[in-house]
C-alpha cells in the first residue's frame, strides 16, 4: 500500500509538471465494442483507476465505437490526433484483424504506439437458458444433433466471441452447424442470449460472470488450459481441453494504444498512471472478481507488449486460416 501510494505521488509529480498534458482537456478510451460489455467494463474500472492515479488531475470519458469486430474503432484511433488525448483501449481482435481482414484501414502493429498490456480474460461457453442441456457433453450432443438448426451470437467478425466461436466449431468438427449472428458488442449479444432469440455464445468472464451467477444463461466450458480459481461459480467450470478438445485453450487480453505519433513524454505519463492503476487494490478486486487477471509484469512495458503482440497475430494466422472464415 505504501509502495502504491509512494507511485501515486511519483506519478501526480510528473502530471503538475507537465505544462500542456493532460490538461482541461479530457482523455478519451475508444472501446471498439458495444456499451456495457466486457471490454467496456474494462475501460470504466481502468479509467477510474487511472484517474486515482494521475492524482485527480485527468478526466476520462469511454466512447464506444463498435461494429466490424472492432475494427471501426481502432481505425478511428489509428486517424485520431497523436496528443494523448485519444487511447485505443481493445483486445485480442488487434491481433486477430490481420488474419480476418482481407482489406484492414490500419496496420496494428505501424499505426499505433503501444502504451501497454492491462490485463487477461478467460472465456465462456454460454447457452440461453433454455437449452435443455447442463452439462457441456449434453451440451456438444445437442449441437451436433441439431446441426443447421442453431444461431451463435459473437461481437462482429475478428472480435474475441468470433474467434471462441469458430476454434471451438472448428475443434468439434461442426463448422456449419450453426448460424453466426453478429452484434456491435457482446453487451447487445447478451441481450439477445438472454431473451432467448439467440442459443449460443462465447464470451469473456468479464461479461459473463454476473448472467451465469443469477442464472440468466447456462455455462459450460471455461476456454483456458487449466480450471479457474476464484470466483466460486467458474471453479467448478469444465476446461475444454478435460471435455477432450485437445490443445484447446483462448485466453483474452486488453492493451492501451495511441495513435502513431504521441509524443514520447506525454506516452511516458500515461504508461507510468497505467503501471499504477493496475496496482491499484481496488482496480485488482473488480476484475478478479470477474474471472480477469491484472498484468502486472514486463508486459506492461510498451515493447514487450508490442513484442506480445507480434507473437500474438504470428499465434492467430494458422488458426483463423484452419477455421476459413474471413472478411472483406
Ligand atoms: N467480448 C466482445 C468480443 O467478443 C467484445 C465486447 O463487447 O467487449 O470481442
Amino acid at each position: 500500500m505504501k509502495r502504491l501510494l509512494v507511485l501515486a505521488a511519483a506519478v501526480t509529480a510528473i502530471f503538475a509538471n507537465a505544462q500542456t498534458f493532460p490538461g482541461s482537456k479530457p482523455i478519451s478510451f475508444v472501446v471498439p465494442f458495444a456499451a456495457g460489455g466486457p471490454t467496456d467494463r474494462v475501460a470504466h474500472d481502468l479509467a477510474e483507476a487511472m484517474r486515482k492515479s494521475m492524482g485527480g488531475g485527468a478526466n476520462f470519458v469511454v466512447e464506444n465505437v463498435g461494429g466490424a469486430g472492432g475494427t471501426i474503432g481502432a481505425a478511428k484511433v489509428a486517424k485520431a490526433a497523436p496528443d494523448g488525448h485519444t487511447l485505443l483501449l481493445h483486445h485480442i481482435g488487434m491481433a486477430s484483424a490481420p488474419a480476418l481482414y482481407r482489406k484492414l484501414s490500419y496496420k496494428p502493429l505501424d499505426d499505433f504506439e503501444y502504451v501497454g498490456m492491462i490485463n487477461e480474460v478467460p472465456m465462456t461457453l454460454i447457452g440461453k437458458p433454455q437449452l435443455p442441456a447442463n452439462t457441456y457433453r449434453d451440451f456438444e450432443n445437442y449441437i451436433k444433433a441439431n446441426a443447421g438448426k442453431l444461431n451463435i451470437a459473437h461481437a462482429g467478425l475478428g472480435s474475441a466471441s468470433h474467434l471462441c466461436g469458430l476454434m471451438w466449431q472448428s475443434a468439434i468438427k461442426a463448422n456449419e452447424a450453426m448460424t453466426t449472428i453478429p452484434f456491435g458488442g457482446t453487451a447487445p449479444a447478451m441481450n439477445a442470449l438472454v431473451g432467448g432469440q439467440v442459443d449460443l455464445m462465447c464470451d469473456q468472464t468479464t461479461n459473463t460472470t454476473g448472467q451465469i451467477e443469477a442464472g440468466r444463461v447456462k455455462a459450460f466450458a471455461v476456454t483456458t488450459a487449466k480450471p479457474l480459481s476464484g470466483n466460486k461459480l467458474l471453479k467448478d467450470l469444465p476446461t475444454l481441453q478435460e471435455m477432450g478438445l485437445k490443445g484447446f485453450e483462448l485466453t483474452i487480453w486488453h492493451g492501451l494504444y495511441a495513435p502513431k505519433g504521441t509524443p514520447p513524454a506525454v506516452l511516458a505519463q500515461i504508461n507510468a498512471a497505467l503501471k499504477v492503476a493496475l496496482k491499484d487494490p481496488d482496480f485488482i478486486k473488480k476484475q478478479e472478481g470477474l474471472g480477469a487477471v491484472v498484468v502486472t509484469d514486463k508486459r506492461v512495458e510498451p515493447a514487450a507488449h508490442k513484442a506480445f503482440v507480434t507473437a500474438e497475430i504470428a499465434k492467430l494466422k494458422p488458426v483463423i486460416e484452419a477455421a476459413g472464415k474471413f472478411a472483406d
